[in-house]
């Protein structure tokens, strides 16, 4: 946990968030800035900053697992979705608390900009 972190502060409802999945391990609210119909944000409720600082695989597994729950309850499943990782700022990363991107809903380009 972390007392200043954006993210921590939504897990603990300290911010209002619009959270549509949750378990014991993670977190999933709608992203603030939605880039796709369904844009969806699932955070591991222990604080990491990057993907480069997870020594669990356990962490990453459930945070994965949420995340294609996500997928299936927002029905994008058989249109496909994607799911992103950014790692520190050069790549996009603008919160410091791990958080997987599930973007669908509309037909997604590749590569990515
Ligand atoms: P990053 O750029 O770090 O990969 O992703 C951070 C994401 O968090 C961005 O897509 C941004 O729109 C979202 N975001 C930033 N502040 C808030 C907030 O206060 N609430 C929610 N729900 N999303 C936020
Ligand atoms: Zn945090």
């Amino acid at each position: 946990m972390s007392s200043d972190c954006l993210f921590c502060r939504i897990i603990r409802r300290e911010i209002p968030a619009a959270i549509v999945a949750e378990d014991e391990h993670a977190v999933a609210f709608r992203d603030i800035g939605p880039q796709a119909p369904t844009h969806v944000l699932v955070v591991p409720r222990q604080h990491v900053s990057t993907l480069d600082a997870v020594e669990d695989p356990q962490l990453i597994g459930n945070l994965m697992l949420l995340a294609a729950q996500v997928a299936r309850a927002e029905g994008i499943v058989d249109a496909g979705y994607r799911t992103v990782i950014n790692t520190n700022s050069g790549a996009g990363q603008t919160v410091f608390h791990l958080h997987v991107h599930v973007l669908g809903g509309r037909r997604l380009s590749w590569p990515p900009g």
